[in-house]
């Protein structure tokens, strides 16, 4: 490596979190273009997995951003670390949170860590606490990539059974996630198709080792970082 190179590497380290590291080549490519400080931007538009800015996971850090910023500007947030009365198996999620929770789970996990949770989904059906909750201290071992509804609980009203919602009509905050997650446009026309979702052990239960366990969803799965949300709504028809 010349010396410029390993300049580049240095200041790239202290600017790229540990997260990124694996990326350092493509980012050295870039500075060789456009220099040190375009990088750094470069890096922060493309988002956290160093994913298309188009794609359908983009659209969905949209959404955690959106969510996440009205939850912190409550004066009084009613969600917080260490109470997980809500979570519970009983809730659906689509297959681009699913992706989102499988790439963060085999950046911060081992590989036999996440075979502990497929092995804990595989238990008798029941719907009982998420199996995400470290009972050590209630805390979501996935904080940073729980589902879109993990985020809204707090502004949605209707949550009967949450003592602490009761007073707090917060619906007019809420955020329609519904595109690019449940419904997607078909192909060559403005019309939306409906893809259900499936209770999180379920997705984990279809997993093998860390990876999907079906060739179709491999694809998609990289397709939904890599590509721009068409050609991944594209390979859903394929
Ligand atoms: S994913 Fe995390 S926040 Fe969501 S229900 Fe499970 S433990 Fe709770």
């Amino acid at each position: 490596m010349s010396m410029f190179a390993t300049s580049i590497m240095d200041q790239l380290s202290s600017v790229v979190p540990e997260d990124f590291l694996d990326w350092k080549w493509h980012y050295l490519t870039l500075a060789n273009e456009s220099g040190i400080q375009n990088i750094a931007i470069r890096r922060i538009q493309m988002g956290k997995y160093n994913h298309h800015p188009n794609s359908i996971i983009a659209n969905l850090e949209y959404y955690f951003k959106e969510l996440d910023s009205i939850q912190k500007d409550l004066s009084n947030p009613v969600c917080r670390k260490g109470c997980s009365g809500c979570c519970s198996n009983d809730f659906e999620i689509s297959m681009t949170e699913f992706f989102y929770i499988l790439r963060y789970m085999n950046i911060h996990f081992s590989v036999s860590t996440i075979e502990e949770f497929r092995r804990k989904a595989q238990e008798p059906f029941h719907f009982g606490p998420c199996l995400f909750i470290d009972h050590n201290d209630e805390s979501c071992q996935i904080y940073e990539a729980r589902p879109l509804i993990c985020r809204k609980y707090g502004l949605l009203d209707n949550l009967t059974d949450c003592p602490l919602l009761s007073d707090v009509p917060l619906s007019e905050k809420n955020v329609n996630t519904a595109d690019g997650t449940f419904l997607f446009v078909l192909p060559g026309t403005d019309k939306k198709f409906y893809v259900g979702g499936h209770p999180l052990i379920y997705w984990i239960e279809h997993t093998e080792n860390g990876q999907l366990a079906s060739e179709k969803m491999k694809r998609l799965y990289e397709a939904a970082f890599s590509e721009d949300e068409r050609q991944f709504v594209k390979m859903l028809f394929l």
